[in-house]
Order: structure tokens, then sequence, then C-alpha cells
């Protein structure tokens, strides 16, 4: 069984953006920059035969290059908050290629998650400590005029994930190619 994910790499400037935010929040430990990351599906732990057949789902979506930009900062869990965000401005195109790939998902008979879609960057996964949880609430109400891009998405991909102890491992299985809009006949 692999434990899967569909998401959208960030490029590294970006990702440098997203790091000096970390940097500044000393009483949280970071996601490894590295791992930064935007998650279109999660897909659980699958057999390799259901992943191929995802596989050749994904290969067949032709959807066109998102433009996408980080926009302030976010917490998921009110009381207790345990997800620290970096937020999208909002784009109908990620929307429905999210949509797409959920559609492809179902269609090889995967769930995948009942709660609407929040497009997000994680940036630090908070534990059950206060000064962390103060820490994080500072950050996103001082994080109204964070911004990161525009910046463009040529492709998504899929990817497995390796979770234990510590900092989780990804590893990109394949990658599909978004179109270029530059060039396309109008018409289309
Ligand atoms: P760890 O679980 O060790 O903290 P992780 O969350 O980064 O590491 P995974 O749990 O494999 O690694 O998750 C991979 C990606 O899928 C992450 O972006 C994570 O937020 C997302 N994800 C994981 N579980 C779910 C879920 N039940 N619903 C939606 N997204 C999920
Ligand atoms: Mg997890």
């Amino acid at each position: 069984m692999i434990r899967a994910f569909s998401a959208i790499a960030l490029p590294p400037e970006i990702r440098a953006r997203l790091a000096e935010v970390q940097a500044g929040l000393p009483e949280i430990r970071p996601v490894p920059t590295e791992n930064l990351h935007l998650t279109l599906v999660f897909l659980g732990s699958l057999p390799e035969p259901q992943l191929d057949d995802l596989d050749m789902e994904f290969a067949g979506i032709r959807a066109p290059e998102l433009e996408l930009t980080l926009s302030g900062l976010g917490l998921f869990g009110s009381d207790r908050p345990h997800n620290l965000h970096a937020t999208l401005a909002e784009s109908a195109a990620l929307r429905h290629l999210q949509a797409r790939l959920e559609t492809a998902a179902r269609r090889i008979g995967v769930a995948p998650e009942r709660r609407r879609f929040t497009p997000h960057v994680t940036l630090a996964r908070l534990g059950h400590d206060r000064r962390a949880w103060k820490c994080a609430e500072l950050a996103v109400a001082q994080s109204a005029d964070f911004r990161a891009g525009p910046f463009k998405v040529g492709f998504f991909g899929l990817y497995r994930s390796e979770t234990g102890r510590n900092a989780a491992h990804y590893t990109e299985m394949s990658r599909y190619t978004l179109f270029s809009s530059q060039g396309a006949s109008s018409g289309a």
C-alpha cells in the first residue's frame, strides 16, 4: 500500500518567502521548506493497481496552467488551533482543477474528504503548547499584508508520503502537465 496525495509543488522563491514567515515564529516548529506544498486531494493508502488507475485518470486531465497567489495566514481549529497555513487568493481555476481530481479519484473508488476544499499551504502543525498557539494567533493577526506571487503552476503531481516519527518524506511519483494558454487558439 502506498500513502498518496496529489498536490501542487511551490516554486523555490515562494518556498523561500514562506521560510521567512516561518523563521519569524520562534515558538513554532516549522514544516521543512522542501515539504511545503498545496494539497489538492489526499488519497490515503492505496494498493499499486489502484494507483496505476489513478495515474491513467490524472494523465487524461486536460486543464490550463494556473496563476496563484498566497495571501495572508490562517489557522485550522479555532479553540485549539492545530494547523498554521498560508491561504490562497481565490482562484476559480484552482477549484475547477481540484474538483476534477476529486472526480477522478471517485471514479477509481477513492472517497476523498467530505470537507469543502480549503486551499492552503501548511506552515506548521501546532501541538498542545499554548505558547505556540499564541505565537500563531499573533502571526495570523499581523498577516494581512502577507502576499507571495503570483506564480505560475505548470503541472500537478502525485506524491507518495512516508510518515513516521520525524517530518514526513514526500516523493513525486508522477507529474501531469497543465497546458499553456499562450499560443492556444482563442476560440477554444
Ligand atoms: P504527518 O502526518 O506525519 O504530520 P503529513 O500530514 O505532511 O505528515 P500525510 O499525513 O501523509 O503527511 O499528508 C500528506 C498531505 O495530505 C498533507 O498535505 C496533509 O495535510 C494532507 N492530508 C493528510 N490527511 C488528510 C486528510 N484526512 N484529509 C485531507 N488532507 C489530508
Ligand atoms: Mg498528516
